[in-house]
């Protein structure tokens, strides 16, 4: 894929100019070789620190949120996975769409810092491709005002429910071992909420002490309270970016929960993704009907 920084700084410093946005976020190089974190720039001197390298992973979608009250409008760059963030973010009515001027970016994969790290590569050809990368169903942006570079093709093959089945296959005191033994390990530092555009809610129920819902304390019946919770509220809403699992520091399987209520959602009513088309009926367990079975009341 050939570098599109130069035509992103150029069209970031015509908005910024032109003054069709007050702010672009986009990603700039880091410290180290294996960083592209995120960049938030309002003068368009600032628009060459502009990078979409293979370390621009993270989306940048949940950022658009800060300003969700603020009357300014944002250029922000998306990758397919992060474009179906910005879908639920909208479907969600938490942003205007005259509010954010979309620059999407086909994207052939990036990857992990975290992983750089740990394998002691140097140089980015030795890292693999991230793992959320290589399950990825939409690399081309699904909603965009104006685009950047070629499609590419999806690069996910095999069964996307395969960590799913492993989990099913096992038996009731099996599954409840594996998941006490992952939740264990949960820090709740909150990390994978914070990344989350289906956690968009502007006062979240783990935040308030009023009633207080989850301890202090750092247990395990909890934690289990906070996972599955938050399974729950993303259910028929979440738009398998993986960034909660990306940024655990836990290596908790975030996903494979996700991927559970996914399926189970596609079994019940049908084949369903969310954040795919912005004008599309409410997702499934979004919306009801007075004709709906209630064997569960
Ligand atoms: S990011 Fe990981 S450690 Fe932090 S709250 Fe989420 S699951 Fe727990
Ligand atoms: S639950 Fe995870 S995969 Fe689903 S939308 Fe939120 S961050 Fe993305």
């Amino acid at each position: 894929m050939s570098d599109p920084s130069g035509e992103m700084r150029e069209l970031a410093k015509k908005l910024l100019e032109n003054g069709e946005v007050d702010r672009i976020i986009g990603w700039e190089k880091g410290n180290l070789w294996y960083q592209s974190p995120p960049l938030f720039i309002t003068r368009a001197e600032e628009t060459d620190r502009l990078v979409f390298d293979d370390f621009a992973i993270n989306s940048l979608v949940t950022y658009l949120l800060d300003e969700r009250d603020s009357g300014k409008k944002t250029g922000i760059f998306v990758k397919g996975c992060d474009s179906r963030g910005l879908v639920r973010i909208l479907q969600d009515k938490q942003i205007a769409r005259e509010s954010v001027y979309v620059i999407g970016l086909p994207c052939s994969g990036k990857k992990d810092p975290r992983q750089a790290l740990s394998s002691g590569a140097s140089e980015s050809s030795q890292v693999p491709p991230a793992a959320k990368c290589e399950e990825c169903l939409y690399p081309n942006p699904v909603i965009y005002d104006v685009i950047i570079g070629e499609a590419v093709e999806a690069k996910a093959k095999g069964d996307r429910f395969a960590a799913v089945k492993e989990i099913e296959a096992k038996t009731a005191d099996e599954k409840y071992a594996y998941w006490t033994s992952q939740y264990s390990k949960c820090l709740r530092c909150l990390a994978c909420r914070n990344v989350c555009p289906a956690c968009n809610c502007r006062e979240c129920a783990f935040d308030i002490s009023k009633p207080r819902i989850l301890a202090k304390e750092n247990n395990l019946s909890h934690n289990m309270v906070y996972h599955l919770t938050r399974a729950f509220h993303a259910a028929g809403r979440c738009v398998e970016c993986g960034e909660c699992e990306r940024v655990c520091p836990m290596g908790i399987p975030i996903m494979q929960l996700n991927k559970k209520i996914i399926k189970e959602i596609n079994d019940l009513f049908g084949p369903y993704e969310a954040g795919v088309k912005l004008d599309e009926t409410p997702p499934p367990l979004g919306t009801y009907q007075t004709s709906d079975p209630e064997e569960f009341m």
